[in-house]
């Protein structure tokens, strides 16, 4: 089945101008199927993995059906946690970033009650919330159920390991009959089966099957990144592996544009490519990507589909794919007609999970690999360039640029020009070193020289609440960047951060020794405490 697109859905302009704006191409699997059943007023199950959207497969169509000229609560969502819940209610509110009156509340333990119940008071349509805070306020007559049109189970499967079941059996017993009930869920365990036989009325089953995905032999590795390092490390592999042609892409049309912008204005040619262009314009992006004009074509799932093109050296994930198919349609396009192909994954904090799932159903393997440093790419850069001045002087027809150094020659010994040249040709790339290092964590050198020889305070971001103790620091700061405990000044710790003082000469060291590390068990940030950042 192909992906719907949304303009396909009979969406309200409103919902359909933000689903625009949130950059999303089409709809993924599980929203082209379960969306229509739902938008039907069909209780449904839906059952996909993480990642693959079901948020906006149930909250398109929830926002859709609230009537936002009574202010009464319509729709209930559970969800398992109340990360989950604010995570549920961001969603909903970028949905509605073009829709008036309609008031979304997420509602979780932890947050005081008194500040909730005054929100809900206010007439609140949709709320998002916890199973137990939100028994919480049935029990108050602070959330009234009469109205309630339709009920979500998010990630079901997890509620009930969580032991919720009783709590969502007696909020279901409590809302209307005449409600829609939708549940959706990662997996299906017995019990879900039951709660759908008891709660649901005649349910579409709607799942999006996992196929057995074979892959082609291509090299595929992972690199575990920050979200914000990912520009980095895009053009760091870019440098280090240089690529003739490399194909990068992103989950959503607007990504395309900022990284294409991105990687543009450090000088990469780079283009995108996406649902928005024209025919014409499509055809002109990927002439040019054929002959060599451009060099990395960043693009949607979408888009690419359309892309004929056999020599891509590496294909990016910049954003992991929100399907397994997707993955395998896009590092197929490396490694074609027998040559070899790379492909690079970004994976960000707990996405690993889906990438093991990616691994699992087309039975490959991808390895984890630590990006490269920056030596490491200026390395790979000499190397390249070395090689390439071997092939120059093997090929001879030297006589001319000979006669320019005979000059130099006559003052100065050989090795040390051609040393001077190479400064000259690989200089830029000393420059950015410093630029990078300086702004992503060290304090720079005017700082150190004007501090040599006093203290300066360090500011650490994590303190008393994590049980860090001033031992530790020393521990931490000595380990990991050889300087002596008894060279450490004095360490103040308070709740949420400490202070440390740290004389000016060892402050490289420190910033460098300290990058990433952790410090019983919490990831450690140091900056200089009076700097305004
Ligand atoms: P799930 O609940 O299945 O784990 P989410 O609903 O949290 O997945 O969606 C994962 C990510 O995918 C979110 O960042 C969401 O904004 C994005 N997303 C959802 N639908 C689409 C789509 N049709 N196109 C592109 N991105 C999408
Ligand atoms: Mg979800």
């Amino acid at each position: 089945m192909e992906n719907l697109k949304f303009e396909e859905m009979g969406l309200s302009s409103q919902i359909l101008k933000a689903v625009t704006d949130m950059g999303f191409e089409e709809a993924t699997p599980i929203q082209t199927q379960a969306i229509p059943f739902i938008l039907k007023g069909k209780d449904i199950i839906g059952q996909s993995q993480t990642g693959t959207g079901k948020t906006a497969s149930f909250g398109i169509p929830c926002l859709e059906m609230i009537d936002p000229d009574s202010r009464k609560l319509q729709a209930v969502i559970l969800c398992p946690t109340r990360e989950l819940a604010i995570q549920v209610s961001e969603e909903f509110r970028k949905l509605l970033k073009f829709t008036e009156n309609i008031r979304v509340l997420p509602i979780y333990g932890g947050q005081p009650i008194d500040r909730q119940i005054m929100s809900l008071k206010k007439g609140v349509q949709v709320i998002i919330g916890t199973p137990g805070r939100v028994m919480d306020h049935m029990k108050r007559r602070t959330l009234k159920m009469e109205t309630v049109k339709m009920v979500v189970l998010d990630e079901a499967d997890e509620m009930l390991d969580m032991g919720f079941r009783e709590d969502i059996e007696t909020i279901l017993k409590k809302i209307p009959d005449d409600r829609q009930t939708i549940m959706f869920s990662a997996t299906m365990p017995k019990e879900i089966l039951e709660l759908s036989n008891n709660y649901l009325k005649d349910p579409e089953f709607v799942k999006i099957s996992r196929k057995e995905l074979t892959v082609p032999l291509i090299e595929q590795i992972y690199f575990e990144v920050k979200e914000k390092m990912k520009l980095e490390a895009l053009t760091r592999l870019i440098d280090m592996h240089n690529p003739r042609l490399s194909l990068v892409f992103c989950n959503t049309k607007k990504r395309v544009d900022e990284i294409t912008l991105l990687l543009q204005g450090r000088g990469y040619f780079a283009e995108a490519i996406h649902g928005d262009l024209k025919q014409a314009q499509r055809d002109k992006v990927m002439s040019k990507f054929r002959n060599g004009t451009i060099e990395i074509l960043v693009a949607t799932d979408v888009a690419a589909r359309g892309i004929d093109v056999d020599d891509i050296d590496i294909v990016f994930n910049y954003d992991l794919p929100q399907d397994e198919e997707y993955y395998v349609h896009r590092i197929g396009r490396t490694g074609r007609a027998g040559r070899t192909g790379k492909a690079f994954t970004f994976c960000v904090g707990r996405e690993v999970n889906r990438l093991k799932d990616i691994m699992k159903y087309t039975n490959s393997t991808i390895t984890k690999q630590k990006l490269p440093s920056l030596s490491d790419v200026e390395q790979s850069k000499a190397d390249l360039f070395l090689k390439n001045v071997q092939d120059i002087i093997e090929e001879g027809k030297l006589t001319k640029y000979l006669k320019m150094i005979d000059s130099l020659a006559d003052e100065y010994y050989i090795a040390d020009i051609a040393a001077a040249l190479l400064k000259i040709v690989l200089g830029d790339a000393e420059k950015k070193e410093e630029a990078v290092v300086t702004d992503e964590y060290s304090p720079d050198d005017e700082f150190i020289e004007m501090n040599r020889g006093k203290f300066v305070t360090v500011h650490i971001n994590a303190g008393k609440k994590k049980g860090i103790r001033a031992k530790d620091i020393v521990g931490a700061f000595s380990g990991e960047s050889g300087i002596p405990g008894s060279m450490i000044g004095e360490i103040d710790i308070f709740d949420t951060y400490i202070l440390a003082d740290i004389p000016a000469e060892y402050l490289k060291d420190l910033f460098k020794g300290m990058k990433d590390k952790r410090i019983k068990g919490t990831k450690i940030k140091l900056k200089i405490a009076d700097e305004e950042k």
